[in-house]
C-alpha cells in the first residue's frame, strides 16, 4: 500500500480527543470521494488527554491512518514538520485538527495542483467563532509581518494549504528550530496560489494557541525573516544619541557662559534617566530575541522525539539530521 500514495494528509493534535474521531470522519468521506490511493497523518504533539489513544483505535480499524506519537509537546509548527517528513504522496495537504480548515476545500487544491501550481494555500475569507481580539491581532500582525520582511508572504493564510512533493522535499533542508513553515515555503519560492475559503469555527474543545504561544509564533516569524527590527534599533540609538549630544552642548554652554545654572534638576535628570533607561532595555531585549534563537540553532538538537510510529512499513530513519 505504502508505494504509490498519490495524496497525503498531516494533522497535528495537541489535545484535541473531543474532534480528533470527527476530524477523521469528515477527512475520510472527502479523501475516499477523490479516488486516490492516500495515508492521512495524525501527529499527536504530546497530548495528555485520550488523543493518542483514539487515533491509535482508529489505525487498527483503517490502515490508511499513519500515527506519529511525539515524547512530548514540541509544538504545533514543528509536529507540521515532522508529518511532512514522513509522508509519501505526490501531493501533501496539511490541515488543523479542530475542522476550522473545512476538508472540502481540498478538492479544489487538488484542481489547481493538477494546473501546475506546486503551493496552493488556503486563504481566509472570513473567520467564524474566533474572538474580535483573535481576528484583529491576526490581522494587523499579517500585515505589519508584510511590511518587515522582503520575503512575499501572502496575508490571512495559514498552514492549510496544498504542496508539491518537490516543495515538500525542498522544505526537509531547512532545519532552522524556531519555525514559521508558511513563511518558508514563500520563501522557498516555486509558483504559488491561493484558494479562498471560509475558516469555520472550532468543531469542539478550545484553542490550542493562547496568547503566549502567539506571541511567540509571532516573534518566530519577524525574527527568522527580518533583522529589521534590529536596524530599527540603531537608528533609534543613532537618533537619540545626536539629540543628547545637543542637549549636551545647551548644558555645557549654560554652565560655562551662563548664570542660568538649574540647581533643582531633579525632575530633567529623572525624567531623561528613565526614558534613556526604557528605550536601552528594549532595544536589548530585541537584541535578546535574536541571540535566543541563535543560541537555539547552535545547540543543533533534534527537530522533534518519536515515541512511537503506527502504521508505517518502513521507517525512514534520519531524515533530519
Ligand atoms: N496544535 C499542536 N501543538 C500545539 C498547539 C496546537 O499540534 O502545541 C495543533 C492543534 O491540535 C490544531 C492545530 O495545531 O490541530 C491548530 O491549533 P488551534 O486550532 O488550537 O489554533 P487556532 O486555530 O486557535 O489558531
Ligand atoms: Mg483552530
Amino acid at each position: 500500500m505504502a508505494k504509490g500514495v498519490v495524496l497525503s494528509v498531516v494533522v497535528p493534535v495537541y489535545n484535541e480527543e473531543a474532534v480528533v474521531l470527527e476530524s477523521y470522519k469528515r477527512l475520510k468521506k472527502v479523501m475516499d470521494s477523490i479516488n486516490e490511493p492516500y495515508e492521512i497523518i495524525f501527529v499527536n504533539d504530546g497530548s495528555r488527554d485520550k488523543t493518542s489513544a483514539i487515533v491509535n483505535e482508529i489505525c487498527v480499524m483503517d490502515k490508511n491512518i499513519k500515527f506519529i506519537d511525539f515524547s512530548r509537546n514540541f509544538g504545533h509548527q514543528v509536529a507540521v514538520t515532522a508529518g511532512m517528513d514522513y509522508t509519501e504522496g505526490d501531493a501533501i495537504v496539511v490541515i488543523d485538527a479542530d475542522l476550522q480548515d473545512p476538508p472540502e476545500v481540498i478538492p479544489k487544491m487538488l484542481e489547481k495542483w493538477r494546473e501546475g501550481y506546486d503551493v496552493v494555500y488556503g486563504k481566509r475569507k472570513e473567520r467564524k467563532g474566533e474572538t474580535f481580539f483573535k481576528k484583529l491581532t491576526a490581522s494587523m500582525f499579517y500585515r505589519f509581518l508584510r511590511k518587515m520582511t522582503d520575503v512575499d508572504i501572502p496575508v490571512d493564510t495559514g498552514d492549510f494549504r496544498l504542496i508539491d512533493r518537490k516543495v515538500c522535499d525542498a522544505l526537509k533542508q531547512v532545519n532552522e528550530r524556531n519555525r514559521y513553515i508558511r513563511g518558508i515555503i514563500s520563501w522557498l519560492g516555486f509558483r504559488q496560489i491561493g484558494v479562498e475559503f471560509t475558516r469555520d469555527k472550532r468543531f469542539a474543545g478550545e484553542t490550542k494557541y493562547p496568547l503566549k504561544k502567539m506571541l511567540k509564533f509571532a516573534f518566530d516569524a519577524i525574527t527568522s525573516f527580518s533583522y529589521k527590527p534590529l536596524k530599527l534599533a540603531s537608528y533609534v540609538g543613532m537618533f537619540m544619541s545626536a539629540l543628547s549630544f545637543i542637549y549636551l552642548l545647551v548644558v555645557l554652554y549654560e554652565r560655562l557662559f551662563t548664570n542660568r545654572v538649574e540647581l533643582q534638576g531633579w525632575a530633567s535628570i529623572i525624567a531623561v534617566n528613565l526614558f534613556f533607561n526604557g528605550i536601552v532595555l528594549i532595544i536589548l531585549g530585541i537584541i535578546g530575541e535574536y541571540i535566543g534563537r541563535i543560541y537555539d540553532e547552535a545547540k543543533g538538537r533534534p527537530l522533534y522525539v518519536i515515541r512511537q510510529f503506527t502504521n508505517f512499513e518502513d521507517i525512514k530513519k534520519d531524515i533530519r539530521k
